[in-house]
Formats: structure tokens, sequence, C-alpha cells
């Protein structure tokens, strides 16, 4: 999946805007930067997933036509197409004037995504640090970035990867760090049934990647100690 851009804010010039044109939270901030951030997935045929629903159901031996099950085909295509999008946002940052050059850390933000193998939920949740550069981060965005990549069909590792890639290359801070912690359906629910297993992945860039100091304490932050 690639992820389209399609406004940048005039850096410096936003606190002058007025009118309709203005941005509410950012207007007033000088050098605030914005950047819509939308995704590009192809839009979901509703009628063509309901209908394959109820070739589904038949295909189960269950009756599509039984009023207990009448509505299930759009409910389920509805939903499905609901975890499959993510919501757009503004990926708004600022200039780090105070020089802050500490870990920035999000914990447990929440992971909602469907894996790609048994289309069946995995959940649970993501720590997103990152080292400022010259710019940092609306904090709630970090979790919108999550939902970007996790509202798709997915493998964790790849979840994984694909968020701190992303930081890394959007908001060039001097290092990223992502931790997503989940349980899987198809792991709890079917095969080995390991119910309460979670599976723990990561991917660091820059100085998180490569200095040893720095690196151990992101994993402990995101460790809870
Ligand atoms: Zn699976």
């Amino acid at each position: 999946m690639s992820i389209a851009k399609l406004e940048y804010g005039k850096t410096g010039r936003d606190h002058r805007r007025t009118g309709p044109d203005a941005v509410p939270g950012l207007d007033g901030i000088p050098g605030g930067k914005r950047l819509r951030v939308v995704h590009d997935h192809e839009k979901v045929d509703l009628p063509g997933a309901e209908s394959a629903v109820r070739d589904l159901l038949l295909a189960l031996g269950r009756d599509p036509s039984s009023p207990h099950l009448a509505d299930t085909p759009r409910r389920v295509a509805e939903s499905l197409a609901e975890m499959l999008t993510p919501r757009e946002f503004d990926l708004t940052t600022f200039p780090n004037d105070e020089h802050y050059d500490e870990l920035v850390l999000a914990r447990s933000i929440p992971v909602q995504s469907l894996c790609e193998h048994h289309m069946l939920p995995f959940t649970g949740v993501a720590h997103v640090g990152y080292l400022p550069g010259e710019r940092i981060l609306g904090l709630s965005k970090l979790a919108r970035v999550v939902e970007l990549f996790a509202r798709d069909l997915q493998v964790q590792e790849r979840l994984t990867v694909q968020v701190a890639s992303w930081l890394q290359e959007h908001l060039a801070p001097k290092g990223v760090g992502v931790v997503i912690e989940a349980e899987h359906m198809c792991m709890s629910l079917r095969g080995v049934r390991a119910v309460g297993s979670r599976t723990i992945t990561s991917s660091v860039h820059g100085v998180l990647r490569e200095d040893a100091r720095s690196r151990q304490e992101f994993f402990t932050l995101t460790r809870g100690a």
C-alpha cells in the first residue's frame, strides 16, 4: 500500500490565515505544517462483498434466506469495509524550537487489524517512540499513523515495519522505534488455540537502532518499567 499526500500547509504563514481556509489548532502556531494523509486502497465494492458473503454462507451449509441471516451479508460486508478503511487525518508537525532531544513515547496505542492469512482480527497495543529532529509531531497523530496501516489485511511484522518506516520518512526524526504486542484470533480460536498468547514485534531506526543506550532506554520504557 502506498499513501497519498494531498497538501502541505505553508510553513510560517499558517498563523496569518483566516476565514474558511484557517486550520483549527494549527493557525496561530508559527511554522505549523500539515500534511493530509489518505490511503489509496481501491474502494470496497459493498454489493459485491455482500453477495460474496451470501455465497460463503451457502458454501458453509447455511441458509442466507432464513430470517436470522437475512441481514448478515450486508452487516459482514459493512464491518469488513470499516475494518479495512483507515480514517484520513492531518499530520501536523511543529518546529522543535525548544530543541527537545529526549525520547517521546506513546505507550499502549490500540491496534486493531485483520490478519491476511485468515481474515481474523488481531488486536493489542503499539508503543511508538521517536527522538525529535527538526520537527515534532502532534501526539495523537502517532495513533493515527498506527491506524493508517492497521486497517488493512496485514501481518504483524509488516505493520510494525510500515509504521516505523513511514514516521522515519515523513518526520525525519533522529530515531524511531515501534513495538507491537498483539493476540491473533487465528492462534487463539483455531489451530493451536493458544488463548492469551501475545506476539511481540519491533522495528527501530536511526539512533534507537545504532546507539546501545538509547535502544535500551526505548525498550525498557516500552515495557512500562
Ligand atoms: Zn492468521
